[in-house]
């Protein structure tokens, strides 16, 4: 706006406001010059228009559009931004991270003994447990149906195998309390280290997914 004014041509900015006892809101500001009958400027006309209103919503749009519906985890979607900014930054700073895919054994033999609403319990039990685990810093997000993201720091690759061993007996020891008694369940999981010789995000995922399927067929849990 300050250019614009230098200019002396009309600006629009959306900024932060603050109001006299330090809080925030935000604003809509529009400067436009007036100019007399030979074209000197002589006033400039500012308007001011409170839109905190729709910066909340739009704020609380863009949570929703990341966010998980049943289990209130990061959606894939965000996961997948989020997964760039962990490569960029493995690349930069050399500090790598672990990559595991972790999915429910058998999951649609729940969803036909026991129906869909138990199987959406189970999720968002499975969800809750997995997470409970994580470390500081670590984050999971829900990949597809009943599959998981997990990311964590600061593993070496025996490290990397203890976390998933940790998060697959986490969940084998939490069954699921559900109207009938308690459920058990087990997981599946690929987990993969970051390396420099790996090529992109879709590599590393690629890997985790096939270490998920030889998991599954040897025995899965
Ligand atoms: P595997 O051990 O090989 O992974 O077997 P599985 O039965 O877990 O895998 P499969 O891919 O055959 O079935 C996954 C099921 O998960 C099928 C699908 O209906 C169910 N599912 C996916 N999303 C949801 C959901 O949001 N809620 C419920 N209740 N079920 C879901
Ligand atoms: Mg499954
Ligand atoms: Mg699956």
């Amino acid at each position: 706006l300050r250019d614009c004014i230098a200019r002396g041509i009309q600006g629009h900015r959306e900024l932060v406001n603050y109001r006299k006892n330090g809080t925030t809101y935000w604003v809509e500001l529009s400067v436009v010059p007036v100019r007399d009958d030979r074209g000197v400027l002589t006033h400039w006309i500012a308007i001011e228009r409170d839109i905190s209103d729709r910066k909340a919503q739009e704020k609380e749009i863009e949570r929703l559009a990341m966010e998980d519906h049943l289990t209130g985890l990061l959606n894939r979607r965000a996961a997948e931004a989020r997964l760039e900014v962990e490569w960029s930054r493995a690349r930069r700073e050399k500090s790598p991270f672990a990559v595991a895919l972790v999915d429910a054994d058998r999951f649609k033999l729940v969803n036909d003994q026991y129906g869909h609403h138990v199987g959406d319990q189970v999720l968002i039990h499975l969800a809750r447990t997995l997470e409970s685990n994580l470390r500081g810093g670590d984050w999971i997000a829900r990949w597809g149906g009943e599959e998981f993201l997990m990311c964590l720091h600061g593993l070496d690759a025996r490290g990397a195998v203890n976390a998933g061993e940790r998060a697959r007996k986490f969940v084998k020891s939490n069954p699921v309390p559900i109207a009938v008694g308690s459920l058990p369940i087990t997981v599946s999981i690929g987990i993969v280290l970051y390396s420099s010789q790996v090529d992109s995000i879709e590599q590393l995922l690629a890997e985790a997914d096939a270490l998920l399927y030889e998991a599954k067929h040897t025995g899965r849990d």
